[in-house]
């Protein structure tokens, strides 16, 4: 996909896969630097470890405490940092690292095209999964001003932190953390901003979203049961996986009579963004999805 966009631009730019374990990220982040690299992404599990180790972090990588793209940038005469793509090789001299994070607009764009919604203002929300991509979706989502969000997770101590975070920084969101059995113990953990209720939401859910693992293997049970989805029937389901095309969560929403869509268009936006930051340019949209879907169609 960025290959692609790079041969749309006639750039002589080359975007490459490294594996970096995350005791190395430090090393690698550096070492990129000082090569003259223009740019990396960074993903899954790297994003969190990345926002301590830039110099300087955008206002969503701040917000997000995630970093997807960074950015390398030169000092030049006069003091401003800009961005290598500026600046010749040889004129190149400090360089300091930016982090960026493109993954909520991405994610915002994708929703807006795949359900023809201009925005979110006051959606109820389900968002299944407590994980790094649930966390920027979820506090992205609160940004947007929806009404209600409805938080579940496996892992319950993960979902109290994210309520906890986006009652701090978006307190107007009405959150509801859905748990299983009993839940007069976890009243005294969730703060007054946010309550808690047993199983999954009975009242009008507009947008149900998974953000979780399940769905990545063919045997992997659904995320929320069919019956859930039969009988609440969200207008809009939204799968962050890709890769497979329709998971069973996307085909059970299907037939429940929900709009459903997956993941990729977050993925190509976020990459289409990353290319603008590096590039100075428009993204060439339109190669860099004909790339993605060439891709995706292999792993139907
Ligand atoms: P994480 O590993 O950070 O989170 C995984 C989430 O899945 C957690 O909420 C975890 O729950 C849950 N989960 C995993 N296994 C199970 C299980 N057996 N039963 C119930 N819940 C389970 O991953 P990410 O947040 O980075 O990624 C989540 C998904 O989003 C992935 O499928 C990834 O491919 C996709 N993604 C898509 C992007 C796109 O551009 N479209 C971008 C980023 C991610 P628990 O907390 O209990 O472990």
């Amino acid at each position: 996909m960025q290959n692609a966009g790079f041969a749309a631009l006639r750039l002589n730019w080359r975007y490459l896969a490294f594996d970096v374990h995350p005791n190395q990220l430090r090393a690698a982040i550096e070492g990129a630097r000082v090569m003259g690299f223009i740019g990396l992404n960074l993903t899954v599990p790297h994003k969190l470890l990345a926002a301590g180790m830039v110099d300087v972090l955008d206002e969503q990588a701040r917000a997000w405490g995630a970093v997807n793209t960074i950015v390398f940038e030169t000092r030049v005469a006069g003091g401003q940092w800009v961005p290598l793509r500026n600046v010749p090789a040889e004129q190149v001299g400090d360089a300091r690292s930016r982090g960026c994070n493109t993954d909520g607009d991405a994610l915002i764009r994708s929703l807006g095209e795949e359900f023809s919604r201009e925005n979110w203002r006051g959606a109820s929300v389900l968002l299944l999964g407590a994980g790094g991509a649930a966390r920027s979706t979820a506090l992205r989502l609160a940004q947007e001003g929806v009404g209600r969000l409805y938080l579940a997770n496996r892992t319950l101590a993960r979902v109290f932190t994210l309520a906890a975070e986006i009652a701090n920084q978006f307190p107007q969101v009405k959150l509801e953390i859905c748990v299983p059995g009993q839940h007069e113990q976890w009243r005294a953990e969730v703060g007054p901003l946010t309550s808690v209720m047993v199983g999954f939401p009975t009242e009008q859910v507009d947008l149900i979203i998974n953000a979780t693992s399940l769905g990545l293997k063919a045997d992997d049970p659904l995320p929320i049961s069919a019956d859930w989805l039969r009988s609440r029937r969200p207008s809009f389901a939204y799968d962050l996986i890709y890769r497979p095309k329709e998971t069973a969560f996307l085909r059970a929403a299907r037939q429940a009579g929900c709009l459903a869509a997956n993941g990729a268009g977050m993925l190509l936006y976020q990459g289409a963004r990353a290319l603008e930051l590096w590039t100075g340019q428009t993204a060439p949209v339109g190669a860099m999805r004909a790339a993605l879907e060439a891709n995706l169609n292999q792993y139907v």
